[in-house]
């Protein structure tokens, strides 16, 4: 497969989501960062977006509630190449309803390589990279391989018919 990129931009698009004990470090690590983030244009899950609205005052484009779809909304903006970066404090210590929808996010965001932290060590890592003040060619996969596999083997059936024909 060959190998292509995305500019993540200098005005990033940022994923927020914390599952609920990880709330406060999220809220935390937000706080500490806001004059950074507010560089930034936050999107959430729907009450951590709530939350970071109400203890930052900052505009956060809110999704539904995690386990209501807003993990899987996140997912296909990242599919869509609508977010740069996940800030995603998942909890390792709880069962979550929405565990499917968890493995999917995080999943969504290796596929199409998008920085993530899962911790507040790597967000602190993240945020402060001299990569967070400019442009950054994100190297992609080239899935058209992937992507044309079906065709391929559609394409062997009709020489098949053709051929039996
Ligand atoms: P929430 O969702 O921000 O709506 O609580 C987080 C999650 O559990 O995915």
């Amino acid at each position: 497969m060959k190998n292509n990129t995305i500019t993540i931009p200098k005005h990033k698009r940022i994923a927020l989501v914390a599952h609920d004990h990880k709330k406060d470090d999220l809220l935390e690590w937000a706080k500490f960062n806001r004059e950074i983030l507010s560089h930034h244009h936050l999107y959430a899950t729907g009450t951590t977006g709530w939350l970071i609205e109400n203890e930052l005052g900052l505009y956060v484009t809110k999704m539904q509630s995690g386990p209501l779809g807003g993990d899987q909304q996140l997912g296909a903006k990242i599919a869509e190449g609508e977010i740069d970066m996940l800030v995603f404090f998942w909890d390792p210590l709880d069962a979550q309803p929405h565990d499917p929808d968890v493995k999917a996010l995080l999943r969504i965001a290796v596929v199409w390589n998008i920085p993530t932290a899962s911790n507040r060590s790597t967000a602190d890592f993240l945020i402060s990279t001299p990569l967070m003040d400019g442009e950054y060619q994100r190297r992609l996969t080239d899935y058209e391989e992937y992507r044309q596999r079906l065709n391929r083997r559609y394409g062997e059936v009709t020489l098949l018919q053709e051929t039996a024909a």
